[in-house]
């Protein structure tokens, strides 16, 4: 099965995105992911990733298409994946197209006036990649999951939220349209508990 996870920062698609892929056994590919771990090795893609990311703004095309093309390449991705966060511009949806066919784009949404809240709230677990909201945490900073310490990932400020909104709106919510067209859509609603969200998916997916 190959799924493209649709959705503003916030949305959920990260969460979603790892029960999806053990749940059908595909590789869970996330471009922001990949970023990050080359930000931490300080290779020289995390040095040009790094500055645009700080400011809540696309890393250039021709970075990111690059890694996903080869990504996508190796053997485990070959019967299907689940891409978070890939594509977020028509240019990047119209590079795939060229080299993989995607079957499903589901998009998760959830009203853009509760995301700011949903995203400067969260926290993740650095180890496992688990992420929580402060509200459901009960003043632990530690992951249930792995006992790592929870962080909040430098981007998910007030400040870089609202350019990366922004940023969505203009650039990425355009996608819903295009996938619309091309018959791949699913739509579910992503303002519910996760559960529920993740039910609603695996019942889009068929
Ligand atoms: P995410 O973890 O998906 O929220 O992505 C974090 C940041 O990584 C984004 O705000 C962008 O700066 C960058 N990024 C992730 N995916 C892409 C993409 N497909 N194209 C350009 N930049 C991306």
């Amino acid at each position: 099965m190959k799924i493209i996870l649709l959705g503003a920062p916030g949305a959920g698609k990260g969460t979603q995105a790892k029960r999806l892929a053990e749940k059908y056994e595909i590789p869970h590919i996330s471009t922001g992911d990949i970023f990050r771990a080359n930000i931490k090795n300080a290779t020289p893609i995390g040095v040009v990733a790094k500055s645009y990311i700080d400011k809540g703004q696309l890393v250039p095309d021709e970075v990111t298409v690059e890694i996903v093309k080869q990504r996508l390449q190796e053997e485990d991705a070959e019967k299907g994946y689940l891409l978070d966060g890939f594509p977020r511009n028509i240019f990047q949806a119209e590079e795939l197209d060229k080299f993989s066919n995607v079957e499903k784009v589901v998009d998760i949404n959830v009203d853009l006036d509760k995301l700011l809240a949903r995203i400067t709230g969260r926290r993740v677990c650095p180890k496992c990649g688990e992420s929580y909201h402060v509200t459901m945490l009960n003043g632990s900073t530690t992951c249930s999951h792995c006992g790592g310490e929870l962080v909040q990932r430098p981007d998910d400020n007030e400040e870089t939220v609202k350019s990366r909104l922004s940023v969505y709106e203009k650039q990425t919510a355009p996608l819903i349209e295009y996938y619309k067209k091309a018959g791949k859509l699913v739509t579910v609603d992503g303002d519910k508990a996760i559960d529920e969200v993740f039910k609603a998916i695996v019942e889009v997916l068929g």
